[in-house]
């Protein structure tokens, strides 16, 4: 605009100074469009600032004293006079228009006014004019330099203003950066947490689900760690996770792999991956990287004596792909092998470790709430004496509901609660139960409970269980616990001090499922069980000659230990006349009652107890 402007001032040269026309139009063209096209191409490759603002000012200063020097050479000297008044525009250009900083708007202001008055002293002209249009020139030097500082100012504090308040918002940013920061890591690691890694979890899914990239998932567990806390105390147990924790985070940040701690001694990598092979690599590399540590764990129960790992992993094409959380506890699944198969090991999900679909809704979160949701409850299968005709003693059992409040099932939920711990809580709740019953029904002698070997594992189990038992206010002694044979059970030291501690205070161990592990004898031989549950499996098959020899002769082996035979699973009477004439007179099983409600109990207590019903019903009456 202003290279225009200039240009278009010809007009005014051709009216009053005519004889300069030529030279002006010329220098008009040659500075106006020159300039502005080199100060244009300038401001395109990023010249500075300041330097564009230098040459602006001297741009402006030039014009008018070349305009002012070809002016001066008419022959019109009055006209000339005139026309110098026009040289204040250049002044408001410069001072105003251009926005140009303090000190480049004083500089080419201030030449014009020196140049001016330098050929304004030189010239022979009417002295009155010369003096109006110096103290003109000065006067609007001085106006428009003050109002271009004022401008400057004004717009330097509005500057400073815009600073702070991308300054501020710069700061909100980082402090949003650091809360994510902090949310997402593990403070004891510096890992990802559980919340970042479910987030990668739901990422790796989604682009599994789009475009068909498959993922891995490992999930690490260190092994007997809770024994390393007691040994070391909780200090050291935190150093030595940051410790793994740091050997992990070198193996999967060579491969830019997500690495991160799930909560307690559990650890979760997360990447994606073509084949399960790959999945197994890494796992095996981490586990490696933590065996090289070589942290000292003197603790452990198995002849190792440094710190290792068990790692399950899980490829996703492996997996149903309907739910992210699929992969993670096939997974669990695959980390629940490895510990079996001796912990140290890495191992990854096929079809056929997958326990049940079923199981897969099943975490610990859900079977703990269980007690205070009020989806736990108990039922109590009655043991007859078929001597006596009276309920013997009753078995609790223990029933679920999932979250939709539809039934699961024990064999379902007992073994994911025995693997994540919350059959501790859930046992608790139904020995309670147990007492509870026993404390409202006097005539009753016994109620059973069943025990896992997860709680018998926990060091304070027995004081637990006395403690319950107090409360109740009941006779120890009607207090059985039922433990099923394993390979946990026979031939562990702890188990047969455990017994004798029961002894001592005088609640009933019995063995369950008597016959069904490869333990049973072992257990017998080494272990005095006040009673033994021959497991259904038995009278279920002694329809054939062969079968009801076996079940005689497992009678008469618990009867030759000195110790008494309760049968299981009878669903027919005549099931009990045969067995009776084999030896044992305590049956339990769907034809003598079926695993009932406590009010029903008390119910069949109350007419059973003196008559003799349950007798008729065993001759199949
Ligand atoms: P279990 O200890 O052998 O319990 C007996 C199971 O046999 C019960 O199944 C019972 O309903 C079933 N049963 C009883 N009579 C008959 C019969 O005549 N025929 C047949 N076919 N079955 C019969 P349930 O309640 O499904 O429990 C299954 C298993 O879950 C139990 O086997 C036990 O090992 C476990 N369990 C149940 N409640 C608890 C508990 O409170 N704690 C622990 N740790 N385990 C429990
Ligand atoms: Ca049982
Ligand atoms: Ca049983």
């Amino acid at each position: 605009m202003v290279g225009l402007l200039y240009v278009a001032f010809g007009v005014m040269d051709a009216l009053l100074i005519r004889d300069m026309l030529p030279y002006l139009i010329a220098l008009r063209l040659v500075l106006g469009v020159g300039y502005v096209t080199s100060i244009m191409l300038q401001v395109r490759r990023g010249v500075d600032t300041q330097a564009l603002e230098l040459q602006c000012s001297l741009g402006i200063y030039v014009g008018f004293a070349a305009w002012l020097y070809l002016a001066t050479q008419s022959s019109d000297e009055t006209a000339i006079l005139y026309y110098a008044g026009y040289g204040l525009i250049f002044m408001l250009v410069a001072n105003l228009f251009f926005n140009l900083s303090f000190r480049f708007a004083l500089l080419s202001s201030g030449l014009i006014t020196a140049t001016f008055l330098f050929w304004a002293l030189r010239s022979n002209g009417n002295s009155s004019y010369i003096i109006c249009f110096s103290s003109l020139y000065i006067l609007s030097f001085l106006l428009t330099a003050f109002l271009n500082l004022k401008y400057n100012r004004e717009r330097y504090r509005v500057h400073l203003n815009a600073c702070r308040a991308e300054l501020q918002q710069r700061e909100v940013v980082q402090r949003g950066e650091e809360l994510f920061r902090l949310s997402t890591t593990d403070v004891l690691t510096g890992l990802a947490n559980r919340r970042a890694i479910d987030s990668v979890l739901q990422e790796l899914w989604l682009a599994n689900i789009n475009s068909g990239q498959a993922f891995g998932v490992i999930l690490i567990d260190v092994d007997f760690f809770k024994l390393y806390n007691d040994r070391y105390g909780h200090q050291r147990g935190d150093s030595c996770l940051a410790a793994l924790g740091e050997a992990m985070r070198g193996a999967a940040e060579k491969r830019r792999y997500a690495i991160g701690r799930f909560g307690g001694e559990e650890f979760a990598a997360l990447f994606q991956a073509d084949s399960a092979e790959q999945v197994l690599e890494f796992a095996e590399e981490v586990r490696q990287a933590v065996e090289a540590l070589q942290i000292p764990h003197a603790a452990r129960r198995d002849p190792l004596s440094h710190v290792t790992v068990s790692i399950g992993a899980a490829f996703s094409a492996d997996v149903a792909e309907d739910k992210p959380e699929r992969a993670i506890s096939a997974a669990d699944d695959a980390l629940y092998v490895a510990k079996e198969e001796g912990r140290n090991r890495a191992r990854i999900f096929n079809a056929r470790m997958r326990h049940s679909t079923e199981s897969d809704d099943l975490n610990a979160e859900m079977l703990r709430a269980a007690v205070t949701d009020g989806r736990i409850s108990a039922v109590f299968q009655p043991i007859v004496d078929v001597s006596s005709g009276r309920v013997w003693a009753a078995e609790t059992l223990m029933r679920l509901k999932d979250t939709q409040g539809r039934a699961i099932s024990p064999e379902t939920f007992i073994p994911v609660a025995e693997r994540t711990g919350a059959i501790l809580e859930m046992g608790a709740w139904i020995l309670r139960q147990a007492c509870d019953l026993l404390a409202s029904e006097p005539e009753l002698p016994i109620v059973s409970v069943n025990i896992s070997a997860r709680q018998i594992s926990e060091p304070n189990f027995i004081s637990s269980v006395e403690a319950i038992v107090r409360a109740a206010g009941i006779a120890p002694s009607r207090l059985a616990l039922e433990i099923t044979e394993s390979g946990e059970i026979s031939g562990n030291p702890e188990v047969a001090q455990l017994m004798d501690r029961l002894n001592t205070i005088g609640i009933r161990v019995w063995l369950d499922d008597f016959g069904t592990g490869f333990a049973g004898l072992t257990c017998l031989s080494e272990l005095r069980f006040d009673m033994v549950k021959i497991d259904r499996f038995f009278v279920q098959s002694c329809d054939t000659p062969r079968g009801a020899k076996l079940l005689k002769n497992i009678i008469d082996l618990v009867n030759n230990c000195a110790q008494r035979p309760i049968v299981e699973g009878v669903e027919e009477a005549w099931q009990i006349d045969l067995v009776s004439s084999f030896g044992a007179d305590l049956f339990q099983g769907y034809h003598l009652g079926r695993p009932m409600p406590r009010s029903e109990l008390k119910l069949m207590l109350s007419e059973y107890s003196s008559s003799s019903k349950i007798l008729e019903m065993q001759h199949g009456s």
